[in-house]
């Protein structure tokens, strides 16, 4: 006895087609037209769309950042993934500069012990190279890989905390290469922003504005170039975290025209948020928006748009990082102290479908591609992504004509507020499983605290191998 999904649309990366999805225990059995319901619980999907669960690469959750820690751990954060339509999360683990990779991964793997209610992996930020010539640190990203972490983390800004030099950035990139393992980057000229950042307070440029126009596009294009033109020279497989801009956005596209295997994300919020609309310089209120990179101006959106239906950007996550508002008055009157980070995790295909499909930028099937399958493909998911036989049992049944006001006073999310306060969307997820469970009915958490179980994925080179 399973569970039939019935008279649904099934949607792919490929097309949409009428197909019945038979759920057994935590994996996919059928997928066929007209399956008898005989001897199955039969879950109506007329008029749903039915999608493999959706994947955020991602997310920050329990995370430590400038004396406070992000406000979703992995409970409430996995709930409001799975409300959301989100079935796997990929989360960071964090090295200390003093510590090693393993520390890491024993304290990002007790953070989430037993709390996850959707399946999760990390990937492991690598911050110093220990040993002589960095053998310590380079012989445990061996051990990561075997573990089933097959992305390493490498910033290129926040120096003195996460940001690494280009020696170390080389050395790791070499050892990815040799590991077939994907090198995620953040990309910003960290040493140049903190010279102007500095520059700025010392003008009295201390609100929350000013932490947007401390971080030009250009320090982004600038870094996006660099790690990419070093990972093609080390043979590694690259994938830029978070690109947020057109100058951004022009570097990577020249680099993938000359055969570098790069890959990037954007996030939600550059698409549909910027300087002008959410942070003009007029309150502290713009803290909410207070994230790295920061919001651009509006003339960025349409290529970012662009690139995502035309390929050179692969998938749209969320750089999920929550702080309440309590949290962000640590940066009154120093947005040098504001903690980093806003919450996405939850309205992700909310907005991608709203001003993505509905608006006429990607078809439903793109819409799969970039929130499903590609981020699957690329880092290693084998059981996730798709809708098939023999894949986990993960099931978005999506409602493409429900109306819906995004609210933080009816969010699952752990903060005070919404990035998208009162924006009316229609398009939501219905129903979700989570391995063959429901986790989401009917737009309601009905999920267990500790059903997500540690995704072991594949070291394919971003799927470019
Ligand atoms: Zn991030």
């Amino acid at each position: 006895m399973g569970t039939l999904v019935k008279n649904g649309t099934v949607v792919s990366a490929e097309g949409s087609q009428r197909l019945d999805v038979l759920l057994d225990g935590e994996t996919i059995r059928e997928v066929a037209e007209g399956i008898s319901p005989a001897g199955h619980t039969v879950v109506d999907a007329t008029g749903l769309l039915v999608m493999p669960g959706a994947i955020d690469v991602h997310t920050h959750l329990d995370m430590p950042f400038g004396g406070t820690t992000s406000a979703d751990d992995y409970t409430t954060g996995t709930q409001a993934a799975a409300v959301g339509g989100t079935t796997s999360v990929i989360d960071f683990a964090l090295q200390n500069q003093s510590s090693t990779l393993n520390d890491a991964l024993t304290t990002w793997l007790k953070k989430s012990e037993g709390k996850a209610c959707v399946d999760f992996s990390l990937h492991m930020a690598v911050t110093n190279l220990h040993g002589e010539n960095g053998v310590e640190t380079l012989r445990e990203m061996q051990e990561m890989v075997n573990f089933g972490i097959t992305s390493f983390k490498l910033f290129m800004a926040y120096p003195n905390v996460l940001m690494i030099n280009d020696s170390l950035m080389f050395q790791v990139m070499q050892k990815a290469a040799e590991l077939n393992a994907l090198c995620c980057i953040h990309a910003e000229n960290g040493s140049a922003i903190d010279i102007v950042v500095s520059q700025m307070i010392a003008e009295g440029k201390t609100e929350p504005h000013y932490h947007a126009l401390s971080r030009s596009p250009k320090a982004e294009a600038e870094a996006t170039h660099r790690s990419i033109a070093l990972a093609d020279m080390a043979g590694c497989a690259v994938y830029i975290v978070h690109l947020s801009n057109e100058a951004a956005l022009a570097e990577l596209k020249f680099m993938q025209a000359r055969g570098a295997r790069a890959l990037a994300e954007t996030c939600t919020q550059y698409l549909v948020l910027s300087i002008e609309d959410q942070m003009p310089g007029k309150s502290w209120d713009e803290a909410k928006f207070v994230f790295t990179p920061p919001l651009r101006e509006k003339k960025n959106q349409d290529p970012l748009w662009d690139a995502l239906a035309d390929g050179s950007l692969s998938v749209v996550s969320t750089d999920h990082c929550p702080f309440t508002m309590d949290q962000k008055a640590l940066g009154k009157g120093d947005f040098r102290k504001i903690p980093n980070g806003g919450p996405g995790i939850e309205n992700r295909l909310q907005i991608l479908w709203h001003f993505g499909v509905n608006a006429g930028r990607i078809t439903p099937e793109k819409f799969v591609s970039l929130a499903c399958t590609a981020p699957a493909r690329i880092f290693g998911m084998t059981q996730k992504g798709v809708i098939a036989p023999g894949k986990d049992a993960d099931i978005l049944l999506w409602d493409p004509n429900e109306d819906y006001t995004i609210s933080a006073a009816t969010q699952c999310m752990a903060t005070d507020y919404s990035m998208f306060e009162g924006w009316k969307v229609k398009g939501n997820a219905k129903h979700v499983f989570s391995r063959g469970k429901q986790v989401v009915k009917d737009g309601k958490f009905v999920g267990e605290v500790g059903h997500g179980k540690f995704i072991k994925r594949i070291a394919n080179a971003g799927g470019l191998d």
